[in-house]
């Protein structure tokens, strides 16, 4: 959804010409499509109609199966080659690419498609990948096409967007101008203490890029991003930068699991952990996580920020679902497509990677548990955050904040709270779910069998960085 380093649209102008979008009613309907999705990509749409059509072209907006699409267009219209960017996306995109190359093949039609990220294509080993990552990255920028060449008869197609859905959420606007503003006021000012402000959610919001949904949606490419990062040339900047770029080597890192490996959407990476959680999944606990009513107020706040925003920083995710995973005992799966819904940046390949290494289930990464309460008194430590998201806390003294149900009730009384009433006790005791999903782990951890899955997850998909 963007018309520079378009690889595609750059092969298109050399012939008549014909941008198309397909919305696709598997993927709308799907159980990880929300209606802030839709508003972003509409919003990315109009944007991009005006700037083909400031290039003599427009987009086709069609809707369907994308092979009943093409064969009704190819009726119309017909064509002999799609030029289209390679997507790594979920099983349901997966299975209409596979319907889609069928398609092409019985037409006689040739599909080209170009690389956007650093994902490889039917990649052998990962050993010398990173080299192929930065040769991907170094590579010049495409210019906008200048010119496009629509073929003719067209007059029976209409530009109508997909209604949006109704969204509550205050989200960032979508847009390849927005990207590439966002972009810039990341270089030139927010993202100068990045490398130490990425952390708290109360700095986040600003010293992080906000790059995400841009980058998912395509409004701006990877390769942009990093080039661009490069050119900032203050020493005093360069810790952050350095940072950054590494995080734009594991957005792809984290997308090559999912290339290489579709089925990690649906489970362990490592067999090993197969039925630790999957039998004991507690609903209640589930509900209460999504709500944002666990009783611990800094996962509360987080979970009620995404509710409103779509957006929170890798700390606060990754605190969401350990919580969810070993406080909770919660199998990564339910929790991640609930998640997929609340992310405007839902990427696949990075989502399900993420989830498992943050559950634990991936046999090579290091356990880690994050105590909300540390968080808190790390990442808030005058409670800003929480009061701001979980405004039944909003009078209580910091002091009790982090762990409001050992508030005295003379206290409590003071502030008009009641806690188990206005607001819940803690929906699990810490110390207890804690030492018991730490025996349960690391237990299987060193297993005969977990070991030796170690060794070929470690093979398949580990990064070879150093
Ligand atoms: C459980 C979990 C799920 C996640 N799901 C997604 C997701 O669906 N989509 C998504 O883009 N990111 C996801 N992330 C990674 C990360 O949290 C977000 O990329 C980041 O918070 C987005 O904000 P930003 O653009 O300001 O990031 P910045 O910190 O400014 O990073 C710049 C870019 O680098 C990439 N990036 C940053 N951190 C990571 C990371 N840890 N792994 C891979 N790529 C990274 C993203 O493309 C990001 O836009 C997830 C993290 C966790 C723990």
């Amino acid at each position: 959804m963007r018309v520079e380093d378009h690889a595609p649209l750059a092969a298109g102008a050399d012939d008549l010409c014909l941008p198309v979008y397909v919305f696709e009613p598997a993927v709308r309907q799907a159980h990880d499509f929300d209606a802030s999705h839709q508003r972003f990509i509409n919003q990315s749409l109009l944007e991009l109609d005006a700037s083909l059509r400031q290039r003599g072209a427009q987009l086709l907006l069609l809707s369907g199966d994308v092979p009943e699409v093409f064969e009704k267009l190819h009726e119309a219209i017909p064509f002999s080659r799609i030029v289209s960017h390679e997507e790594t996306g979920n099983a349901i995109t997966y299975k209409r690419d596979l319907a889609l190359k069928e398609w092409t093949r019985r037409k006689g039609i040739e599909w080209l498609e170009y690389t956007q990220t650093g994902v490889v294509r039917r990649l052998k080993s990962r050993d010398l990948w990173a080299g192929k990552w930065l040769e991907r990255m170094t590579k010049p920028i495409i210019e906008a096409p200048p010119r496009l060449i629509l073929p003719p008869h067209l007059d029976n197609f209409s530009f109508s967007l997909m209604p949006d859905a109704v969204s509550s959420k205050v989200t960032q606007p979508g847009g390849e101008s927005r990207a590439k503003e966002t972009l810039v006021s990341f270089l030139s000012s927010r993202g100068r203490n990045y490398q130490k402000e990425m952390s708290s959610p109360l700095t986040a919001e600003s010293s992080c890029s906000r790059l995400s949904p841009y980058i998912t949606w395509g409004n701006i490419s990877l390769k942009r991003v990093y080039q661009a990062s490069r050119q900032v040339k203050k020493a005093e900047w360069q810790p952050s930068m350095r940072s950054f770029q590494s995080r734009l080597w594991w957005h792809c890192h984290f997308m090559q699991k999912l290339e290489d490996e579709p089925e990690i959407e649906f489970r362990n990476f490592s067999r090993a952990y197969d039925g630790l959680r999957e039998d004991e999944f507690n609903q209640t606990y589930f509900q209460a996580w999504c709500e944002g009513m666990t009783g611990y107020p800094f996962v509360d706040a987080c979970m009620r920020a995404l509710h409103q925003t779509s957006w929170i920083n890798f700390r606060m995710r990754a605190m969401l679902v350990s919580f969810a995973a070993y406080h909770l005992w919660l199998h990564w799966k339910p929790c991640a497509d609930f998640l997929a819904k609340h992310f405007l940046d839902y990427e696949p390949g990075i989502h399900y990677s993420q989830f498992q290494m943050q559950s634990g289930v991936t046999g090579i990464n290091t356990i880690r548990i994050y105590s909300p309460a540390k968080q808190a008194a790390e990442q808030d430590p005058h409670g800003l955050f929480i009061r701001q998201y979980v405004p039944e806390l909003a009078n209580l003294p910091t002091q009790y904040l982090a762990r409001p149900e050992l508030t005295p009730p003379l206290v409590q009384q003071l502030y008009g709270l009641r806690i188990g009433v206005d607001y819940p006790e803690p929906i699990v005791d810490e110390k207890l779910a804690l030492s018991q999903a730490k025996e349960r782990i690391f237990a299987l951890r060193k297993t005969a069998f977990a070991l030796a899955e170690a060794d070929r997850v470690q093979a398949k998909h580990g990064s070879r960085r150093t």
